[in-house]
Order: structure tokens, then sequence, then C-alpha cells
């Protein structure tokens, strides 16, 4: 495993790796979601690199950039045990240097979700992911959909600045409960850990409304929204049903349509997003 620290370390390393290289950008804290990339990367590259680095750019003020948690040795063996090739630790002085002044803005499918309560959460996205693809070059590029609109947004960046790579979306990797896996589920409390799977609880009740006939996405969004308040300690942010290509909203729902929802257990935002093609 090699442990990269600098652009030109980087850079030379580089020049020598076999191709296909697959990427998995991450913010460390490694847990099965990312291992599920790495793999997937390991399966289908004669190279794999995994970045960490928590991106200040996209962590807005009164969020979590100090508190997000860290433990490099872990991740670094995480690695070593998923055999990846190489680590990249960008250096934030190397990555923003003074002066930086250039942005990635992915306009339209920001608009929504998380994009409504975290304004210039997705530039910051944008860029750091623009700036990681040009730094590394990857071949393939590995997401995460639980992160779905992320996904969504970097495909289209991709697309818009004919950047050659594939991007790879792998499935939500969830606790045996069905809580999404998530570096953030380290904040919650025993008891908030007890009660969180109900957020993926109530998107599958939404799925289950539409698999039964359901067509009014309204009706939907306010079954879910009734199950998240009914939590006590909860405090929904938003639940929408969308297009799932386009984040677009519906009159009657039809196509590939994406039901998300964020909410606040306790200090703890959580997100999650189903999706279901509608005959
Ligand atoms: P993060 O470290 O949270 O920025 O996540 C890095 C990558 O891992 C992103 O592409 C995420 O979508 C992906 N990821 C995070 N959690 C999961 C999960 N539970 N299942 C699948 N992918 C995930």
């Amino acid at each position: 495993l090699r442990v990269l620290e600098r652009l030109e370390d980087l850079r030379r390393w580089r020049a020598g790796a076999a191709e296909p290289l697959g990427f998995v950008p991450t913010m460390g804290y490694l847990h099965e979601g990312h291992l599920a990339l790495i793999d997937r990367a390991r399966a289908e590259c004669a190279t794999v690199v995994v970045s960490i680095f928590v991106n200040p750019l996209q962590v807005g003020p009164g969020e979590d950039f100090d508190r997000y948690p860290r433990d490099r040795q872990r991740d670094l063996e995480h690695c070593r045990q998923h055999q990846v090739d190489a680590v990249w630790l960008p250096q934030a002085s190397e990555m923003y240097p003074p002066g930086f002044s250039t942005f990635v803005e992915v306009r339209g499918l920001d608009e929504r979700l998380c994009g409504r309560f975290r304004p210039g959460h997705f530039r910051g996205v944008a860029t750091v992911v623009a700036k990681l693809f040009h730094q590394v070059q990857p071949q393939r590029a590995y997401f995460g959909e639980k992160d779905y609109q992320q996904l969504l947004i970097i495909r289209r960046m991709v697309r818009d600045l004919d950047m050659p790579i594939d991007i790879v979306a792998c499935p939500t990797v969830r606790e045996p409960d069905g809580l999404a896996r998530s570096s953030r589920n380290a904040y919650l409390t025993p008891e908030e850990r007890r009660h969180a799977a109900r957020l993926p609880a109530a998107l599958r009740h939404g799925l289950q409304l539409i698999e039964e006939g359901e067509r009014d996405p309204r009706r939907v969004v306010a079954a879910v929204e009734g199950e998240l308040a009914a939590q006590v300690g909860w405090q929904p942010q938003y639940v929408e049903i969308l297009d799932a290509h386009e984040l677009t909203p519906l009159d009657r729902l039809r196509g590939e349509v994406v039901l998300a929802a964020a909410v606040y257990v306790g200090q703890t935002r959580l997100i999650d997003n189903v999706r279901i093609v509608v005959p």
C-alpha cells in the first residue's frame, strides 16, 4: 500500500500505475459502504486508489467539519486488507492554496433535496471531485447510491466537462436493521441508534404505498413525513419524491422515481433514499 501525501508524489506514482485505474473518493472513517466500493473497484480494475480528504469546501458554517470522525490508522488498515494499491491523502493547503478561486457548479440538479438546505455543498463536492479526478486520472470512479444527488451531480459534471471517466454507482450498504451505513452514524447515542432504522422503514413504507397503486406524490410524501414526525426527538428536514434522473417534481408518479429524506435525529443529520420504477 502506497501512502501518498503530496501531489508531486502522486503524479510520479501515477505515471507507472497499471490501467484501468479505479478510484474511490472518500472522507475517511471507512465503513462497509466504502469497502463495498473498494471491493467493486478491486474486482474491475488493475489499480485501485482511495482518497481520504475531509473537504472544507463542502461543509457549511455550523456543520461538522471540526468534529467529523477521523481515524487514519484504521482507514489505512482497511485499505491494506482490501488490496488497495495507493491511498491519496491530500493536504488542505495543497488542495486550496491561497488565492484559490475556481469552482465547479452543476446547476439545476442541486436545487432540491440536500441542495436546498446546504447552500454551496454541491459546489464544494463538484469542485473537489473535479480536482481529485485531475490529480488521480482514473478511468473509473466509484460512488454510492446512498448519496444519490451527489452521484447524479458527478455524472452530469463528467458529461458536461468531457472527463473520460466512467462513473460506477454502487448500491447502499445497510446495517442489519436497515440503517444506511454512514460515518456520521458514530454521532448517534445508543438510544438514538436504536430508533434510527425508522428512517429507512418510513421510506420503505412509501415504496409500499406506490406498489399498492398510489400515484399521488403528495400522499406518499405525507405518509413518510407522518412516520418521521412521530419519532420523539426527530426533526425531518425534507421528504421528497422526484424524477430519478432529473430530480424534478412530478404531478403523478411515473417512470423511475427517487424517494429521499433528511432528518435530524437529535444533533445528527441522517439522509437516505430509495428508488422504484412506476409502471
Ligand atoms: P463519504 O466518505 O461519506 O464522502 O463517502 C464516500 C463514498 O462512499 C461516496 O460515494 C458515498 O456515496 C459512498 N458511501 C457512503 N456510505 C455508503 C453506503 N452506506 N453504501 C454505499 N456507499 C456509501
